[in-house]
């Protein structure tokens, strides 16, 4: 016998962190065994339902066909130039900044690019400072690199808080995270509050004497409804670097494909880039996969059909509506982020559960009294989740 846990403590321990989602997908299992797939309503994790446009598949194929000489071959570790002029020349005509091959390294997935964001930004005690609720991963994300996750509240809307965010910057504070459109809430930052954000951290940088970089983590940034429009982080900040990804806006999760694009206005942008490159490599990413940047290079633009989830998100809020719930209506994403009608959320999340119907509580989104609904699933199942929503809500 040996007290020894076998593998690194820091790790033992996130695994405890972690234990939230884990937690949900055993329970999952173990009611689907028990009751059958089709009966539990599995809310719980954010993974499209929507089949991936046929123009990726199509654009797959082609890619698959061409037989490139060397296409299978290492390439440098930005990803196939081709691809990325590719990308920024979307970029430029959307966002309205000109932005160039330079700027883009194509990664595994947005989670892929946090991790070569923060590898590269953060020394060992920096801070990440984020606005709660967040993506629970942010805080591993940090860890990985050295880094301290804080987190500053939100306004009761989940909107950003300036003032509160002006009070939790100080001189440990490294990297300003925000995500929108919002995992969990669904939120979608207004241009006007992106602005004040971005002439805060200028105001602080200064103060502080060292660059505060705005990240910006935007995989649900084609995801958005009523058309409204995400504002671009570059006009409002120069020091800001997007992470981002194909995963949600073709349905291609298990793909791992993203991109991460730095500000060409960035005052060590070249110095970015080299360090971004880098980390990519000795992360051991070495490059994101050669086939999907082929497939995504080709169909710029292209995105599922929004309006599916409009559609899912407007019977869920009206039942939700009908049946008492308190909720900010989300307008991108696909989630949405109710209060609890009981102080602790996980005693409700426990009610749901009875219904078969499965969803996370807020505190693994450092938000408690809060539970998160992915409502990726087909509308056939929000429609018949409905009445165990209400019945578990009549018992409150
Ligand atoms: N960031 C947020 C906010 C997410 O919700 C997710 C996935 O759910 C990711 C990053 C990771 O995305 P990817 O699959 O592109 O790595």
């Amino acid at each position: 016998m040996t007290n020894e846990l076998g593998i690194a403590a820091h790790l033992a321990e996130s695994i405890e962190k972690s234990s939230w989602i884990r937690k949900m997908f055993e329970e999952g299992a173990r009611l689907k065994s028990i009751h059958g797939t089709e009966k539990v309503f599995d809310f719980s994790l954010g993974n499209p339902n929507l089949s991936a446009p046929e123009l990726f598949e199509c654009a797959l194929l082609d890619a698959v066909r061409r037989k490139e000489p060397g296409a299978h071959a290492y390439m440098p570790n930005a990803g196939y130039l081709s691809v990325r002029k590719s990308v920024a020349d979307r970029i430029s005509m959307e966002r309205g900044v000109d932005i160039s091959a330079n700027e883009i390294i194509m990664t595994c997935g947005a989670a892929g690019g946090l991790n070569v964001v923060l590898k590269t930004l953060l020394n060992p005690g920096d801070e990440v400072l984020v606005p709660a609720p967040f993506f629970v991963e942010y805080s591993f994300y940090a860890q990985n690199h050295g880094g301290v996750l804080k987190t500053v509240p939100t306004r009761p809307d989940f909107t950003l808080d300036i003032e509160a965010i002006s009070a939790a910057i100080n001189e440990k504070t490294r990297v300003f995270l925000i995500n929108s459109p919002n995992n969990p809430t669904g939120q979608v930052y207004s241009k006007e509050s992106v602005s004040e954000l971005g002439r805060l951290l200028k105001k602080k940088s200064d103060e502080i004497g060292k660059i505060i970089y705005l990240l910006s983590d935007e995989p649900y940034f084609k995801l958005v409804y009523d058309d409204l429009e995400v504002p671009d982080i570059f006009s409002a900040y120069d020091n800001g670097i997007i992470t981002t990804s194909y995963s949600k806006e073709l349905s291609i999760p298990g793909e791992r494909i993203g991109y991460i694009a730095i500000n060409p206005r960035a005052s060590f942008k070249d110095l970015l880039s080299e360090g971004m490159i880098l980390s990519n490599r000795i992360l051991g990413f070495v490059n994101a996969p050669a086939l999907m940047q082929r497939a995504v290079g080709a169909i710029q633009g292209a995105a599922v059909d929004v309006g599916a989830y409009a559609k899912k998100r407007d019977i869920l809020c009206r039942g939700l509506s009908d049946a008492g719930y308190e909720f900010s209506i989300p307008s991108g994403a696909f989630y949405v982020f109710p209060k609890s009608p009981v102080e602790n959320e996980i005693e409700f999340v426990k009610a749901l559960q009875k219904e078969l119907i499965l969803t996370v509580p807020g505190s693994g989104f450092g938000c408690p009294g809060h539970f998160r609904i992915a409502y990726c699933v087909s509308d056939d199942v929000i429609e018949r989740s409905l009445p165990g929503f209400k019945r578990a809500m009549s018992m409150y």
